[in-house]
């Protein structure tokens, strides 16, 4: 036995009955539609075989641009005519053409009812009664005509149908079923034709913004995402689906609790849209950070049903930030962090010292005589001596330690989990090093010392304000530079001597 094979579109229309060429003809268009050429010009060829098999005058496609109560506004984009005198695409009647419901006929309301109710309607003109609908059927040389509604996503798109003007015909049920076969292929293409002009918009967005969409649907915990979200790798095309929990594992811990209250707010508050950053661990592990731009949607009953939006990367816009905060943060001449962040820091510390116990110790430095720097070299050396300074400070620091400048000569030093004794042993090894390295000038080498007072929180127990702390770190400095200068002095000293004066 031999095996036939071919492809659909090369069969023989030459079949024996009229139904068997109806059949092959949607069979072809049915590849062709879904396959090769689509929307629009699939849409012709399908019209042109199904006008030759079935031997009408017209085979036509009604858009339904608007219906109202109103009114009813439709366009004419496709027509196949079998004779040039029955050509009717061209003539301006059907130019986008508009009709008032308020007046129309009782026929063309059932007929229009009917097309909304998804049916076909078959009709031989001289057997209508007298009317708008009659005579406008006449008035174009129609003796029959058959028109199917082309439905699309569950909603009338607009209607195929056939006019004869030579023969008064009566359409089959198989023909009308087989016809109605031909109007699913024609939502399939619109569909399509839809689909890949969102498709175009969403890479247009896509290529401007670098984003990438998501949903997420609430009630099954089931997410999905373009793969850029996830992945560097350019090219993919496959949506990546995730559950609920996966997605959230990939969110940065830092930004998954506060992402979670903020939805959690927006959906208490009925609000539809929230933007939020955050980042997003991809499959390589890195973390990228994106703005999430989305729309909460419900169902009838209110219940909160998708979350879905977009992801714009955002890097160059975070990195930016971070410049700016850290501009805000910072001393410019030394780099040292400034007064601001010193009060801020400060007030942080003690509050951790309050809430657990965490002691921390601040020294006060000053320069010694630096008035005289500037005085016999000139502001710019007095500049490179605050400089110079700020190097030596940074090297007797740790990670966890925070340098500040907050005043023209004045440094601060934050030491966290350390007490005033070691706090000062600290201080006495940066006096020595700054004493033991004068700065380079370009003439002779200056020597620059520093007087430095010492406070450790839990020392100044009850430390109820920060201003207490700093006070006791300036007095014990205040003493120093009495002492006369290049010391360091801790505030349990003075702190002794206030309360027996000798
Ligand atoms: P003492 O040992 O008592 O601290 O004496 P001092 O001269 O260091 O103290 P004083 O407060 O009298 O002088 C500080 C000087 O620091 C005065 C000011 O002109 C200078 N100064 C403040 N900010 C800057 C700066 O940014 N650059 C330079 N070059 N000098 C500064
Ligand atoms: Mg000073
Ligand atoms: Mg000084």
């Amino acid at each position: 036995m031999t095996i036939r094979i071919g492809r659909v579109e090369d069969l023989s229309l030459e079949q024996d009955t009229k139904y068997n060429s109806l059949l092959a003809a949607i069979a072809r268009s049915a590849e062709e539609l879904t396959s090769g050429k689509g929307w629009p010009d699939g849409v012709i060829d399908l019209m042109a075989d199904l006008g030759r098999i079935t031997r009408v005058s017209r085979v036509w496609i009604f858009q339904l641009i608007e219906l109202t109560d109103d009114h009813i506004i439709q366009d004419y984009p496709f027509e196949w005519a079998d004779r040039n005198d029955h050509v009717q695409l061209s003539l301006s009647r059907f130019n986008t053409f508009r009709k008032d419901l308020k007046h129309a006929s009782p026929e063309y309301m059932q007929m229009l009812e009917s097309r909304k109710r998804g049916e076909w309607q078959s009709m031989v003109v001289s057997q209508l009664p007298e009317g708008e609908l009659k005579e406008d059927l006449a008035s174009q040389g129609i003796l029959s005509m058959l028109t199917i509604p082309i439905i699309v996503e569950g909603k009338w798109w607009g209607i195929l149908g056939f006019d004869d003007c030579l023969r008064e015909y009566r359409w089959s049920e198989v023909e009308i079923a087989l016809l109605r076969t031909a109007t699913y292929l024609l939502s399939n293409a619109i569909l399509r034709d839809r689909l890949s002009a969102k498709t175009k918009q969403f890479n247009i967005l896509k290529g401007v913004t670098d984003a990438s969409a998501w949903e997420l649907d609430v009630a099954s915990g089931h997410f999905w995402c373009s793969p850029e979200l996830l992945s560097e790798q350019t090219g993919l095309t496959e949506n990546i689906h995730l559950s609920l929990r996966q997605i959230l594992h990939r969110i940065h811990p830092h930004d998954r609790k506060k992402l979670l209250a903020d939805i959690r707010q927006h959906i208490s508050r009925f609000q539809t849209t929230f933007r939020k950053d955050l980042r997003i661990c991809q499959e390589n592990g890195k973390y990228v950070w994106v703005e999430i731009i989305a729309k909460i949607s419900r169902d009838t009953k209110d219940r909160v049903q998708k979350i879905a939006g977009i992801a714009v990367e955002i890097l160059k816009r975070k990195q930016e930030e971070e410049k700016l905060r850290t501009r805000a943060r910072k001393d410019s001449l030394t780099g040292a962090e400034n007064r601001g962040s010193f009060d801020k820091e400060l007030a942080g510390q003690l509050h951790r010292f309050n809430e657990n116990g965490t002691i921390f110790s601040l020294l006060l430095l000053d320069i010694d005589h630096f008035k005289r720097i500037n005085d016999t070299w000139g502001h710019a050396v007095g500049d490179k001596a605050l400089r110079h300074v700020t190097n030596i400070l940074n090297r007797n620091l740790r990670g966890a330690d925070r340098l500040f400048r907050i005043g023209g000569e004045e440094f601060a030093i934050l030491l966290s989990g350390i007490n005033e004794i070691m706090a000062a042993s600290i201080g006495e090894r940066i006096r020595k090093d700054i004493e033991s390295t004068p700065m380079n000038s370009e003439r002779l080498p200056i020597a620059l010392t520093v007087s430095i007072g010492a406070a450790g929180v839990a020392e100044a127990a009850p430390c109820e304000s920060i201003e207490k702390l700093y006070q006791m770190a300036d007095h014990a400095l205040y003493t120093a530079k009495e002492r006369g200068r290049n010391l360091i002095v801790q505030s349990r000293q003075t702190a002794k001597q206030a309360a027996n004066p000798s």
